[in-house]
Order: structure tokens, then sequence, then C-alpha cells
């Protein structure tokens, strides 16, 4: 009986399975988090107490999954490309360097995703202030009425979530449809926290904004013109 010789180990191929299931996990923090102040579970102080430790703490985790993940997935379809960037394969891939926080995470792409996610980066960057003030200006308006609720004052907690809503709903369909008739800059530089867009790739990620967005707005729109 021939003795078959065992494959050699193939350390450096990424578990695909692994490199999915782990940036949905890590995607869920967020709407976990989107839950605690949006819903706000009584008791309220521990909601907004977990809300904000989740959401300063997921850095630790989707830092290193990013640096782990960009070499080896599409940063805009997330599917785990070829190996070796310089093989016969080359041409099916590309490489962008994302700019964040004076460092920078060279992303790899397939090659026909290197125009709209360079097209959707730059997009970002020109439309930075208006995205920036429609995420955190609701956030503070609806962190700061949690917080006050929570110390027994009066607190417009319905109306913080409902603008929560109905803004940052505004704003991220913004960030999903904006992006087509953006031009493309050669510099990217990325005024978000960069990991964030790793976790299920930026496609997958604009589908989610547009259409969680599409339903927050509906809720948002009725609660303001009921009043
Ligand atoms: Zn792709």
């Amino acid at each position: 009986m021939a003795l078959r010789e065992s494959q050699p180990p193939t350390a450096a191929a990424p578990n695909r399975f692994l490199v999915y299931a782990t940036g949905v996990v890590l995607f869920l923090f967020i709407p976990l988090v989107l839950f605690l102040f949006v819903r706000h579970p009584a008791p309220v102080g521990v909601s907004l107490g977990v809300g904000v430790l989740l959401m300063v703490g997921h850095r630790l985790l989707a830092r290193p999954y990013m640096i782990r993940v960009a070499p080896v997935k599409c940063v805009w379809c997330n599917r785990v490309l070829p190996e070796a960037p310089q093989g016969k394969r080359a041409g099916e891939t590309s490489l962008l360097e994302l700019r964040s926080g004076g460092r920078i995470v060279q992303a790899r792409c397939c090659a026909v995703h290197r125009q709209p996610a360079t097209k959707f980066f730059t997009f970002l960057h020109a439309w930075r202030w208006p995205l920036r003030l429609g995420i955190f200006v609701p956030l503070l308006f609806l962190l700061t009425s949690l917080a006050a609720y929570a110390a027994g004052q009066p607190a417009p907690v319905s109306l913080a979530t409902a603008w929560f809503k109905l803004v940052v709903g505004i704003t991220v369909n913004l960030a999903a449809l904006g992006y087509f008739a953006s031009r493309e800059d050669s510099r990217l530089d990325v005024p978000f926290p960069v990991h964030n867009f790793f976790l299920l790739g930026v496609r997958n990620l604009l589908w989610v904004f547009r259409l969680v967005g599409l339903w927050w707005i509906w809720q948002g729109l009725a609660y303001v013109l009921s009043q």
C-alpha cells in the first residue's frame, strides 16, 4: 500500500469562514450600541453606560481585525481575494492607500472595485463636515437627553430619539448615494474610523445604511409630523 504524502500546510491561507464570521460579529456591535441608545431599555443609565463603553471599546477589537484582513479581502465587496498581489493574478486586484489618523492602511480590492471605492472615499472626505455634523449633533442630543433622564431630570428623550433617527437616516443615505456623482481623488483621507469599513466591506455596509436609513427617516418623520 503506497504511502500518500501529506499536503504541505497552508498556514498563510486565511480561513474564509472565520474572516467573514469575525467581520459580522464585530459589525453587530454597531447595531447593539444603536439598540441601547435608540430603544434605551430600562434602566436607561445602564443602557447608556454600556452603549458608550462598547462604542469606545469596539476599536480595540476592530482595528486588529482590519490589520489582519486588509491584505486579504476586498474592502469594497468583502470577498477573500486570491493570494500574492505580485502573482500572475495580480491584474485582478488593486491596492488603495487609505489615510486615517496619520497612518496609511493598504487596502486591497478587486480591480473592478477600485473605482467605486475611490469615489466613495473621495466623497466621504469632500463631504466630511456635513456628514460628521449629521451624525454627531443628533448623537450628542440623544446622549445628553438620555443622561439627563437617567439622572431623574426632565428630558426630551422621545424627541431626541426621533431626530436622531431622522437626521442620521438622511446622513447615511447621503453617504450611500452621493458617491455615485463623486470625482476620484488620488489621495484618499478617511474622516471616519476606518476599521468600520472592513467589517462587512463598504458595499454591504452601504446597503445597511440605505435600508436602515430609509426605515429611520420614515419613523423619525412620522414622530415629528405627529407632534
Ligand atoms: Zn471586490
